[in-house]
């Protein structure tokens, strides 16, 4: 469903030059839960905005549904970020003058659905993620997994083929990082949707299908479930 291809990324820093990544290739296929592991600075996030049309590689193409994201015309690509991906953030970016409901329907209705029927599907993602009693609250009066829940509901409304979550649980302790991961692993269950997620965090290696390490730009490795419940000593699949 993606395709990376020779994908740098150099950033330009007055008169030095950074290389954040350094030629990255990578698939991902329809329906996986793919995470992206690697030491703080090694360019996971960079490497998502890329794959996210959020930035524009320095050479390179991602292509996604085998179409080249860079030849997409400004109305295509808003397409592109609003049905087609639901992106998830370490700190969360709710707007917060907005109630959690009001942030969920907003892509809603900004794709084009009538308000009524926007609420309506809010409601049920809502009640989906486990606020169903928190509907009216602003992300201020939250607590930072409820928001985080708000986010994944946000990240759903417009039923996305992909999710890409950049260190869902980096700012939340680990009982309520670990709830965030359990709902991740209950939607890849439960639906088509493909995950990504840059992670930090080695407890999402045991709900992931394939593990990508990057350092320094670049691929370092690639695991599936079988070499990684070796490397994490545990044993079986997912289930
Ligand atoms: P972390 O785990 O800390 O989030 P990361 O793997 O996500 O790290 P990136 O944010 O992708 O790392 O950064 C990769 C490198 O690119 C870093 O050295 C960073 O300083 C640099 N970098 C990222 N964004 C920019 C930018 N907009 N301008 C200049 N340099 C940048
Ligand atoms: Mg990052």
């Amino acid at each position: 469903i993606v395709r990376v291809s020779g994908v740098t990324k150099t950033f330009k820093m007055g008169k030095s030059e950074l290389e954040a990544l350094k030629g990255i290739d990578l698939e991902i296929r329809a329906g996986e839960y793919l995470s992206i592991m690697g030491p703080s600075g090694s360019g996971k996030s960079t490497l998502f905005n890329m794959i996210g049309g959020l930035d524009k590689p320095s050479a390179g193409k991602v292509y996604i549904d085998e179409v080249d994201i860079a030849q997409l015309d400004a109305y295509e690509l808003a397409w592109l970020r609003c049905r087609k991906i639901g992106y998830i953030f370490q700190t969360f970016n709710l707007i917060q003058v907005m109630t959690a409901l009001e942030n969920v329907t907003l892509p809603m209705t900004f794709a084009g659905m009538s308000n009524d029927a926007a609420v309506e599907k809010g409601i049920r993602l809502l009640e989906r993620v486990g606020l169903g009693d928190r509907f009216r609250h602003k992300p201020s009066e939250l607590s930072g997994g409820q928001q985080q829940r708000v986010a994944v509901a946000r990240a759903l409304a417009n039923d996305p083929a992909i999710i890409l979550a950049d260190e869902p649980t980096g700012n939340l302790d680990l009982s309520t990082g670990e709830e965030i991961i359990a709902l991740l692993q209950n939607l890849s269950r439960e639906t088509q949707v493909t995950i990504i997620s840059a992670t930090h965090d080695f407890k999402m290696l045991n709900v992931s299908d394939r593990v990508v390490w990057i350092r320094d730009g670049l691929v370092d490795k690639i695991e599936d479930r079988e070499s990684l419940s070796i490397s994490v000593g545990q044993i079986g699949g997912r289930d």
